[in-house]
């Protein structure tokens, strides 16, 4: 197993932006050589046809690696398509839910709140469970899923609250997720959702792409007509070539997927991963000065988000942590305080950085 690039080699920047956000040193370093010159061919990425053998064996290769790092069984289908996370939220009950149907959600965060919005465009909607009332900083507990509900949408990590479904409901109707900022972070049975999907930014790759995976006997079972370019099975049917597919965004993810694999896989990701936020917890719990804003069994392994206990400081921690090549802890315009994202390239030490800085700034106040 390789181990992280030290911050040294990232620039020297701690980056820890909530999306587009980090990624591997050597997926910088090989996609931009890709694109003066992909793989000695004398040609950029950027200048090869689609149809070319070239692209199809990048795009083989990166539905390969999603299905084997996913450890997805063969009714599963990977696809990578336009639009970001936020066209699924049409998408998918476009091509789920009839009209008169219902499908169920869990209303986590806004992400979750934009996902009913749109599906209440082509069915009813039940929300079995909100934690809006609390601000969202917590994930619900006790709730029922109506056995007749289509599917079960929810957010499995609220990137702008920092709540994650810890455990996965089990629900006996097809569970369809948002997976955007907790793709491939930690081990769970993918198997046992019907839909997923996450734009590329955060944990995949390059902005511009979404992947979708979806189990191929869940679809063709609604009576709308699906205009052909959203209609997963033209996609599954053309190997997700149905038209161009958003070229340099696969290919980045592939690199992605490829340092991942290297890194030793899901697995290996979730230890590193619990270790960057059990380090940056219990500093936030230990530090006098800040506080976490979710509760503490629901809190997010990929955002982590804080405030710091007299507002005053905060302007004055900000300036701090950006002497310290920190970048990107500001908190989301609609939710305040800090966050710290833990995408799965952000090095350990870019944390430990973060932690020393932490205990320097309330030392240096007393
Ligand atoms: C970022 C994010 C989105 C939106 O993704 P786009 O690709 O910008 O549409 C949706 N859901 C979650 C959970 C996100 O974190």
């Amino acid at each position: 197993m390789k181990s992280y690039s030290s911050p040294k080699e990232t620039g020297g920047v701690h980056n820890f932006n909530a999306g587009p956000s980090i990624l591997p040193k050597e997926v910088f370093e090989e996609a931009s050589q890709s694109v003066l010159n992909y793989n000695d061919t004398g040609l950029s990425i950027l200048e090869i046809g689609h149809r070319t053998p070239v692209f199809q064996s990048i795009m083989d290769e990166a539905r390969a690696l999603i299905k084997e790092l996913m450890q997805l069984d063969d009714d599963h289908e990977v696809l990578f398509l336009h639009g970001g996370a936020s066209t699924q939220f049409m998408q998918v009950p476009m091509n789920l839910l009839n009209e008169k149907e219902t499908a169920a959600f869990a209303d986590t965060g806004i992400w979750s709140a934009k996902a009913i919005k749109e599906a209440k465009l082509f069915g009813n909607v039940d929300i079995v469970c909100t934690s809006k009332e609390s601000g969202y900083t917590f994930i619900p507990k006790d709730f029922a899923v109506p056995n007749d509900a289509k599917y079960f949408h929810i957010t499995t990590n609220n990137t702008i609250y920092g709540t994650q479904w810890q455990k996965i409901p089990n629900v006996s109707i097809p569970m369809v997720a948002d997976m955007s900022s907790d793709i491939l972070s930690r081990q769970i049975n993918f198997n046992s959702f019907d839909l997923i999907y996450a734009g590329a930014q955060k944990n995949i790759g390059a902005a511009g792409v979404n992947l979708v995976v979806v189990n191929k006997n869940i679809l063709g079972k609604v009576k709308r007509a699906i205009p052909t370019i959203m209609d997963y099975r033209n996609h599954i049917k053309e190997g997700s070539m149905l038209n161009t597919p958003p070229v340099f965004a696969v290919y980045v993810s592939m690199l992605t997927l490829r340092w991942l694999k290297n890194m030793g896989g899901v697995s290996a990701m979730e230890k590193l991963n619990n270790e960057k936020a059990a380090l940056l917890y219990n500093e936030i719990d230990n530090n006098p000065l800040f506080t976490g804003t979710v509760a503490k069994e629901d809190r997010s392994k990929m955002n982590v988000c804080f405030t710091i206990n007299d507002k005053e400081h905060e302007e004055k921690f900000l300036a701090f942590v950006k002497q310290h090549n920190i970048i990107g802890i500001k908190g989301h315009r609609t939710a305040g305080g800090f966050r710290a994202s833990l995408y799965n390239a952000l090095p350990l030490t870019s944390v430990q950085v973060l932690v020393e800085v932490m205990k320097d700034f309330v030392a240096k106040l007393s």
